[in-house]
């Protein structure tokens, strides 16, 4: 423990990776390029400790990118999602609509298939 340290380091730069989403409507998944600028006090009052005069980098780095993500990813913004009756794509137009049968022999089956 050294005493009179209270700065630790400041770090910035840009971060870029590739994420992987998935829809939160349709379930789609894709994969990103996201670039996000990181600027972090290691050590000192930040969040991250210091071990040593080693920093590691990994979990400001991680955080910085997870915060950069949209908590509710949509494959596109007018993402038309899942059919809740039978589960079929909406953005395809597979689902045959369900005005009048709201459980269909195919939404059972579905359910065999996919406990
Ligand atoms: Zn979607
Ligand atoms: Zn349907």
């Amino acid at each position: 423990m050294l005493e009179g340290t209270s700065g630790g380091v400041f770090v910035t730069g840009r971060v870029e990776a590739v994420v992987r989403y998935t829809c939160n409507r349709c379930l789609a998944e894709w994969s990103e390029a996201v670039a996000v600028d990181l600027s972090e006090l290691l050590g000192g009052e930040g969040d991250y400790p210091l071990d040593g005069n080693e920093a590691d980098l990994e979990a400001p780095l991680r955080d910085t990118v997870l915060l950069a993500l949209p908590l509710l990813p949509l494959c596109r913004p007018d993402c038309l999602g899942l059919c809740s009756t039978c589960g079929a794509d909406l953005n395809t137009g597979s689902c045959p609509g369900h005005d009048d049968e709201p459980e269909s022999p195919f939404a059972a089956l579905r359910h065999l298939l996919e406990p």
